[in-house]
């Protein structure tokens, strides 16, 4: 039972890590840049980590070569919302950057997934965002992860007869380091007076509603798009 998990250094992917390998399986993480915290996570965990951009599809193939034939299965975490603000102000190429690591990179890595796995899950991660449009701050992000959500129900499908799930889980504001590198390190504490339950979330509480749907407790739910935001 090998899992791979997109972006697993840090933040939602790699708490997913953690509870994963508590729940039993091996798990293969790729990171991009932050290769001393993969190799952290390596010696903590035991799980394989593989430097892989999820928006090239060579590094793609090559993350699933090293996890091997028995991948059951996949979360497709790896996103990127920086940078931030009205899409007035936006520049073409930052744009670009977005749609190509939360959209592209989101459907190479769901694609090798399709043509590798013989039974099993994947688990997108989207945002709350998708449904909320993000104003001001996020707009094209927010696009991207309409893109993702659209993904999950169409490969849903696609893939059923084959004994594959596809879900999606929406992240409300979890408190990780992808608010700094938005320029907002403190966003977290200041929506908080936003959300109904009074209060960012944490990523384990991501990780587990990740690890519900992969698991076989989740074994009726496909095409499934999984609000966790605290009520927002
Ligand atoms: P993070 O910045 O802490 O971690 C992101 C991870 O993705 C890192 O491991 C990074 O190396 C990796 N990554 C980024 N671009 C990559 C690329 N091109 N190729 C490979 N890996 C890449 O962020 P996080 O908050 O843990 O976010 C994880 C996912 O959750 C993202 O898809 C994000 O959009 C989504 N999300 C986060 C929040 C939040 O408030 N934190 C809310 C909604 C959705």
């Amino acid at each position: 039972m090998t899992t791979v998990i997109t972006g697993g250094s840090r933040g939602i992917g790699a708490a997913t890590a953690r509870r994963l390998v508590r729940d039993g399986h091996r798990v293969v993480i790729s990171y991009r840049q932050a290769a001393d915290e993969a190799r952290a996570l390596e010696k903590e965990l035991g799980v394989l980590a593989v430097q892989a951009d999820t928006a090239n599809e060579d590094d793609v193939a090559r993350l699933f070569d090293a996890a091997g034939d028995d991948i059951t299965g996949v979360v497709n975490n790896a996103g990127i919302t920086s940078p931030s603000g009205p899409l007035a102000q936006l520049r073409t190429e930052d744009l670009r950057r977005v749609v190509d690591v939360n959209v592209v990179g989101a459907l190479l890595v769901a694609r090798e997934a399709a043509r590798r796995m013989t039974r099993g899950a994947i688990v997108n991660v989207s945002s709350g965002a998708a449904t909320l449009g993000s104003p001001g701050e996020y707009v094209h992000y927010a696009a991207t992860k309409a893109a993702v959500d659209a993904m999950t129900i169409g490969l849903g499908k696609e893939l059923a007869p084959r004994g594959i799930r596809v879900n999606c889980v929406q992240p409300g504001t979890i408190r990780t380091e992808i608010h700094q590198l938005s320029g907002q390190p403190d966003r977290p504490d200041k929506v908080a007076g936003r959300v109904p339950m009074g209060r960012p979330g944490e990523a384990e509480e991501i990780a587990n509603a990740i690890a519900w749907l992969l698991s076989e407790e989740a074994s009726y739910a496909t095409g499934a798009i999984l609000r966790v935001t605290g009520g927002t």
